[in-house]
């Protein structure tokens, strides 16, 4: 089940992303493509999609969510709708390649509990050509809880024989990744109470690994993703900083443990409002599935991060430019 949600997506990225979908999938592997339109406000383009369906006879279908509901909560009401073994999340203006999925099933088929994203080509803004993203590369994070792409350690390098073989990476962006249904339930899907958009991927990478998933990038795998300066939709009446921070706070909340005033020590702070019911039921989950804590993440799935001493009151990396025309000091006064 391919699940795609999408937000005042324009028409021509959405049919470049379906009809790659389509075409280039083995019809034995795929079953249904839920569209998941999330409140979208451009009407002029809502009849030509559903003309545009009754090509592929049924094959794609779009569900309307009647609220605008943020990529996350989009994403975990397509999968409730998905009725077959694997789901795969891609966002509504990529374009699969050749060959994206039968690599991606394959591997889920010999490891139901892999998370198996496809390597994420660019498709450039200006003139929508397709850039091949480069091998070596996995995600990391930082204290603020942003996704960054960072060269392979020598722990993996050595550990990999072959330059196919799937890569772990411990954090993932959502853009375009796959994984077996019932142990996507079993996880507790995306965290539904994310708001519109940011860091619920991040989440999801860290609760995934600790509850005995495996995140992997698949380097036959490609999917072209257009990678947009800025975001083009609103935040519903709220500011894009709250509403980050708001999603920052619920996976710091989640997943980092005593961790967390790293976190808190850095980041810029918002006046949110977290539901506590909600995050003590998604901490109760992660217990009930006996799930790793958060030093076990450290050490075994980014080990090659520095952690930052227990008894720090602030921990950040400071670049050399940032001291140049300053000086460091120790504050010795208490
Ligand atoms: N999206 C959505 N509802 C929203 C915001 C985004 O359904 O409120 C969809 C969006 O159309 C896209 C996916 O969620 O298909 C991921 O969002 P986006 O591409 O903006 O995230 P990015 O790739 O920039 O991280
Ligand atoms: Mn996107």
């Amino acid at each position: 089940s391919v699940v795609i949600p999408f937000h005042n997506e324009q028409l021509s990225t959405l049919l470049r992303t379906l009809t790659s979908v389509v075409k280039r999938s083995p019809s034995a592997l795929l079953k249904e493509v839920i569209l998941v339109d999330d409140c979208s406000t451009l009407d002029c383009s809502r009849e030509e999609l559903e003309k545009a369906l009754w090509q592929w006879g049924g094959l794609v279908r779009v569900v309307r969510t009647t609220q605008r509901e943020g990529s996350t909560k989009a994403r975990v009401i397509g999968a409730s709708y998905a009725t077959q073994d694997v789901i795969s999340y891609l966002d509504s203006h990529v374009e699969v390649n050749q060959r994206w999925l039968e690599p991606i099933v394959s591997h889920i088929n010999t490891n139901n509990k892999a998370i198996v994203m496809s390597t994420l080509d660019t498709i450039t803004t200006e003139k929508f050509e397709l850039q091949g993203a480069g091998w070596g590369f996995h995600g990391g994070f930082n204290w603020n809880l942003e996704f960054y792409w960072k060269g392979l350690p020598d722990r993996i390098l050595n550990k990999l024989q072959r330059t196919y073989d799937p890569v772990p990476s411990p954090i993932m962006p959502a853009g375009a990744f796959a994984l077996h249904r019932e142990f996507y339930m079993w996880l507790g899907l995306l965290d539904p109470d994310m708001k519109i958009w940011g860091v619920d991927d991040v989440e999801f990478s860290f609760r995934a690994w600790q509850c005995g998933a495996s995140v992997e990038i698949h380097p036959c795998s490609h999917v072209g993703h257009i990678f947009r300066p800025h975001i083009p939709y609103t935040f519903g009446n709220d500011t894009s900083q709250r509403v980050v921070f708001h999603n920052s706070v619920r996976t710091a909340e989640v997943v980092l443990e005593h961790y967390k005033k790293f976190f808190y020590a850095q980041a810029n702070h918002h006046k949110v409002d977290v539901n506590m019911t909600s995050l003590r039921a998604r901490r109760q989950l992660k217990s009930d599935n006996n799930c790793h804590d958060f030093s076990w993440f450290m050490q075994n799935v980014i080990p090659e991060m520095p952690l930052p001493p227990q008894d720090a009151v602030h921990y950040e990396h400071i670049m050399p430019k940032e001291t140049k025309d300053n000086c460091i000091d120790v504050d010795q006064t208490d």
